[in-house]
C-alpha cells in the first residue's frame, strides 16, 4: 500500500495525479504516521467499544487520517470536496473495503439524512456514529455549528464524539470557559449548549505538507443531553424547547458580536435595554457586564428571563 504520510511517496503520488496542495482548500496533509493514529485512535475512544462503529470523515485529502480511521471503526465514508483528489484516493483505498469516498461539499449536505444513508446499518445494529477530522482552517467554525445545529437543540445529538484538528487558537477558543480571557467567546458559549469540549493534544506545523505558518491541536468535543441538560427550565414540549435552543444561540451570537460592549448594548437590537439590565439584576449580575463574563448555562437563563 501506497505511504501517504511519507514525503516522497506522497510527492510522487501527487505528481502522478498532476496534483499540488490547494490553499483555497485548506491542503495541509498529515505526514507523521504517529499523528493521524492518534487522533483516529482517540476518536474511536469516544464511541462504545462493544457495539459497531462508524465514522464520517470531512476532508481526507490524500487519506493519512482515513487509513487509521478504517482500522479503528467498521466503517468510513470520507467527504471530499475536491474533485481531483478522488481518483487518487481509490488508487490508496483500493483493498480497503470499509471505505466510501464522496465528492461533496460538507456544507452542502443534510447531515441527518447523509448518516443515515451511508450508515443505516451500522445504526440498525445498534452501533454508533462519529465524526472525524483534520478541519480545513478557514471554515472551522461554520463546520463545527452545522454539525451541532443538524438536530433540535431539545434532543442530544446523536454522535459518539467529533473529533477535530484545528488552528491551535481555535481550538483554546472552543473549549474555553469564562474565566479564560480571551479565549472565550461565541464559539465556546454556543458549543456549550449542546456539548462538553476537551483540547486533547497539540500537534507542531512540522507534522504537515505543506507546512503551515501556524500550530494545530486536536479537540474532543462529546455531545450532551441537549439544552435540558445545561438549562432544566427549558420548555418541556420538545419544539418550544428547539425555539428556545434557537433564541439562546442567538442571544450568544449577539453578545460576542461586538466583544467591547456590554450585554445592555449587544442585545438592543432584539430586546429592550431595560428588559435585559432588569434579567441581569435577578440573575445578581452587574448592568455592564460583558458577554465575556457569562457561562452557557447563564446565557440560558438570560434568554429565559428575556423570553418569557
Ligand atoms: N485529512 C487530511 C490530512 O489530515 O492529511 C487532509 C486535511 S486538509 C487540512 C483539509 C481537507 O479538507 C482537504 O483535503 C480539503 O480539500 C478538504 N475540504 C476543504 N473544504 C471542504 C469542504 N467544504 N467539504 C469537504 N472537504 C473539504
Amino acid at each position: 500500500m501506497i505511504d501517504v504520510c511519507n514525503p516522497r511517496e506522497l510527492r510522487e503520488l501527487l505528481e502522478k495525479y498532476d496534483l499540488a496542495p490547494k490553499k483555497g482548500y485548506g491542503q495541509n496533509f498529515l505526514t507523521q504516521r504517529n499523528v493521524p493514529q492518534r487522533i483516529a485512535e482517540m476518536s474511536r475512544s469516544f464511541a462504545p467499544a462493544d457495539k459497531p462503529a462508524a465514522v464520517l470523515e470531512i476532508g481526507p485529502g490524500v487519506g493519512a487520517l482515513t487509513q487509521f480511521l478504517s482500522e479503528y471503526y467498521d466503517k468510513v465514508t470520507s467527504v471530499e470536496i475536491d474533485k481531483g483528489l478522488i481518483p487518487l484516493l481509490a488508487e490508496v483505498f483500493a483493498d480497503h473495503d470499509n471505505i466510501t469516498v464522496v465528492n461533496e461539499d460538507f456544507m452542502n449536505l443534510d447531515l441527518p439524512a447523509f448518516l443515515d444513508e451511508q450508515f443505516g446499518d451500522i445504526l440498525a445494529a445498534g452501533g454508533s456514529v462519529s465524526i472525524c477530522a483534520n478541519l480545513p482552517y478557514y471554515i472551522t467554525t461554520p463546520v463545527l455549528m452545522r454539525i451541532l445545529e443538524s438536530w433540535p437543540a431539545s434532543k442530544p445529538v446523536p454522535l459518539s464524539g467529533i473529533t477535530v484538528m484545528v488552528q491551535l487558537e481555535v481550538a483554546r477558543r472552543i473549549c474555553a470557559q469564562p474565566d479564560a480571557k480571551d479565549d472565550y467567546g461565541a464559539l465556546s458559549a454556543a458549543i456549550g449548549l449542546r456539548a462538553d469540549a476537551e483540547k486533547l493534544f497539540d500537534v507542531s506545523p512540522g507534522c504537515f505538507f505543506p507546512v503551515p505558518k501556524v500550530s494545530s491541536a486536536v479537540c474532543g468535543i462529546v455531545p450532551h443531553g441537549g439544552v435540558r441538560q445545561v438549562y432544566p427550565d427549558a420548555p418541556a414540549d420538545d419544539d418550544a424547547c428547539d425555539r428556545f435552543g434557537m433564541a439562546a444561540a442567538d442571544v450568544i451570537g449577539m453578545a460576542f458580536g461586538q466583544r467591547r460592549k456590554t450585554l445592555v448594548n449587544s442585545l438592543s437590537a432584539r430586546y429592550p435595554k431595560e428588559a435585559t439590565a432588569a434579567a441581569l439584576e435577578e440573575m445578581g449580575l452587574r448592568p455592564d457586564v460583558r458577554g465575556e463574563k457569562l457561562t452557557t448555562e447563564q446565557f440560558c437563563t438570560l434568554t429565559g428571563l428575556l423570553t418569557k
